[in-house]
């Protein structure tokens, strides 16, 4: 009797130890896998307990009742504590098997039925067998041992698990772990000496006892080294959340845990990473990683060199409740983009400050906000003269007003304006500049900025008009040249003394109007005038006298011809009118209208009246020769016959034949 009351005694402390760590447990149960710790642990609690009343009743239908009670408190602790022992050694994945699912709920399921159902088949006790001690030895049916085998295999597995976790883990990690796989060593060797029959007293199973050592053993593993509380706090609240790299280390630098973030940036899965010297998986952190534990670090960092990523890194110390250092999280931030953004500004501020064409950017109010070096020293102004001024303090003035209001709409409505304004230096020189001004949006299509590029164009412009002035006189030049060309044109083509055509003239034109007759079968008349007795004349008044009298006839011989008709100055005193489409009968009317018109007339020169008079030969072409040579020689014939005949009359070289 007094071994039993020991042994509730003992069992009574075990339930209050695995009552206390129980309620632990359920507190932290918000952690990774703490609840299926809390739920096996409940599970003992209940199992102790009711192992406290069955060793404390005395009859046996209760001893019976607690017995099955124990059951349903180690059965599903088992299942449960396996349950948390995959979490433990990271392999949650596995709990995505269903057999797996199926065997952790069938098992303790299955044991706990068989046992609460014992009455109708007898197979778990088959028997009690009162001893002294007021202790009942039970019997075994026979699915006792498919129960001690699977409660085995689950105990076994869970082993396999913590000693997984040890393996894998870190420092703290593998106290913590090596704790645990001593703690389930400690009930699991009692209760094999159970098993085979040691341990003193019959019918007394130790190991629920031994539980309260195990379970004191759990709690320091989980909430003394409170390793598990870093890990789970650092994923729960952190790293699940997180999607930046981090990583936690432990105090010798080694990779506790890493995300899937910062395994990827690392290139490295994260199965290779845990347990490994950070600064010898990133030799560059060696630096970062030698500043005091304790301290927080801010750093700038990067990986690669040609696809190089930049990554923000804050390092900060793990602490205990007890301000214990655990060890240090790295939290990394990727700046890539904002690096290549900066770098990229970088090399375009470069360009800007260093382009031979003036940039100026405005507010949308015009207000000057920067303008680089290039507008600096073509304006001659000093980037304080020109802050916050308007682009009006290089205007000319010598723009039209409306340009500047067309720009300025242009602008205002989104559109970028390109043209030519003429500005003016600080010391008033003028330049002229080539523009394109372009609005600036921001995200939401707000107008933020106005930047303004601009090219000297003053030389070009310069260049410009000089080329047009150039231009300008060279088709003065040219006119005057046409011109010329016209007059000497008409020179070579006139006789100068009397304006009218030359012989020159005569041959070209009678080129085209010989075969022009030819072709529409007209005639031509040919008139050949040579003024009668004029060396006389000469002699008498002198050879300007002469002059003036050829001037007077050549006079005549325009009034009294048609537009068609070629009038020409055929030797000195010699005239020939050649009259296309005109028969020579009407010929001779003209010719004879000229001589008596000629003959009646009086030319006055120097007070004196002088008097002359002409004689005509007529021929037709192509009746009284067939070819221009042969017409002419016919004119020419006829009019040494007028001649011949007594002068001042006409003659058609028909006549001439008859005669
Ligand atoms: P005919 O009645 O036979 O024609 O007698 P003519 O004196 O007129 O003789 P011809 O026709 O042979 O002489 C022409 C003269 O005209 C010779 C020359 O001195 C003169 N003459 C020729 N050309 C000019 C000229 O341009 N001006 C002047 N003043 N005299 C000219
Ligand atoms: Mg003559
Ligand atoms: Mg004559």
């Amino acid at each position: 009797m007094f071994k039993l009351s020991l042994i509730v005694i003992a069992l009574s402390i075990t339930t209050a130890i695995n009552g206390i760590v129980t309620f632990v447990s359920w507190k932290r149960r918000r952690t990774r896998y703490g609840l299926y710790f809390a739920l096996g642990m409940t599970g003992v609690t209940l199992w102790t307990f009711a192992a406290a009343l069955d060793y404390a009743s005395v009859p046996l239908y209760l001893k019976i009742l607690f017995s099955k009670i124990e059951a349903v408190g180690y059965h599903s602790a088992f299942a449960l504590f396996a349950v948390f022992s995959i979490h433990y050694a990271g392999n949650k994945h596995w709990l995505e098997r269903k057999w797996l699912r199926a065997l952790l709920i069938l098992i303790p399921v299955a044991n706990i039925l068989l046992t609460l159902t014992n009455e109708l088949h007898g197979w778990v006790w088959s028997g009690y067998i009162p001893s002294n001690d007021g202790i009942y030895i039970f019997e075994y049916g026979p699915a006792f041992d498919w129960i001690v085998i699977d409660s085995y295999s689950l105990i076994v597995f869970i082993f396999l698990n913590t000693w997984t976790a040890y393996r894998k883990g870190s420092d703290f990690t593998r106290r913590q772990a090596r704790l645990l796989m001593f703690a389930l060593l400690f009930p699991i060797a009692i209760n094999l000496l159970y098993r085979l029959g040691a341990g003193g007293i019959r019918g007394v199973d130790w190991t629920s006892i031994t539980f309260s050592i195990s379970s004191l053993m759990f709690a320091y593993a989980l909430y003394g080294i409170r390793l598990l509380d870093i890990v789970p706090i650092a994923r729960d609240k952190i790293i699940n959340n997180l999607t930046d790299p981090m990583l936690v280390l432990d105090l010798q630098n080694r990779i506790v845990d890493i995300n899937h973030w910062a395994a990827k940036a690392l290139g490295i899965s994260p199965k290779n990473l845990i347990g490994a010297d950070l600064s010898k998986v990133i030799p560059a952190t060696r630096a970062l990683l030698d500043q005091p534990p304790e301290r927080e670090v801010k750093d700038e960092f990067s990986i690669g060199s040609v696809d190089a990523r930049y990554f923000d890194i804050l390092l900060s110390p793990v602490w205990d409740e007890r301000q214990t250092l655990l060890g240090r999280v790295i939290l990394a931030r990727d700046i890539t983009e904002r690096k290549q953004n900066e770098l990229r500004l970088i090399q375009l501020t470069q360009a800007v400050e260093q382009s031979p064409v003036s940039v100026v950017i405005t507010d949308p109010d015009g207000h000057i906000t920067y303008v680089n070096p290039m507008f600096l020293s073509l304006t001659g102004f000093t980037f304080e003269e020109v802050r916050g001024k308007t682009p009006r303090i290089i205007k000319s003035d010598r723009m039209a007003p409306e340009i500047y209001g067309e720009l300025w709409k242009a602008i205002k409505s989104g559109k970028p304006w390109r043209g030519e304004l003429l500005n003016k230096k600080k010391n008033g020189e003028l330049y002229w500049e080539l523009e394109v001004i372009s609005p600036v949006f921001d995200n939401g299509g707000n107008i933020i900025n106005f930047i303004a590029v601009k090219e000297d164009v003053t030389a070009r412009k310069e260049a410009e008009t000089r080329l047009l002035e150039a231009n300008r006189q060279l088709e003065e030049r040219l006119k005057d040249i046409e011109g010329l060309q016209v007059i000497l044109r008409e020179q070579a083509i006139r006789d100068p003394l009397t304006g009218l055509h030359n012989r020159h003239y005569l041959n070209e034109a009678l080129k085209h109007e010989i075969p022009r007759a030819e072709r529409e079968g007209y005639p031509i008349c040919f008139i050949l005038m040579d003024l009668d007795g004029f060396k006389r004349i000469n002699d008498t008044y002198g050879h300007a006298a002469g002059d003036i009298v050829i001037q007077y006839f050549a006079n005549l011989l325009k009034k009294q011809t048609r537009a068609g008709d070629i009038v020409c100055r055929y030797g000195g005193e010699e005239f020939l009118l050649v009259l296309p489409n005109t028969p020579v009968d009407y010929a001779f009317q003209i010719a004879e209208r000229l001589r008596r018109d000629f003959e009646n007339t009086e030319i006055e020169y120097a007070g004196f009246h002088v008097k002359a008079m002409t004689s005509c030969g007529i021929s037709e072409f192509p009746s009284h020769g067939a070819t221009e040579e042969k017409a002419l020689a016919a004119a020419d014939m006829a009019l040494y016959a007028a001649k011949e005949l007594g002068r001042n009359r006409v003659v058609i070289w028909t006549e001439i034949s008859a005669r």
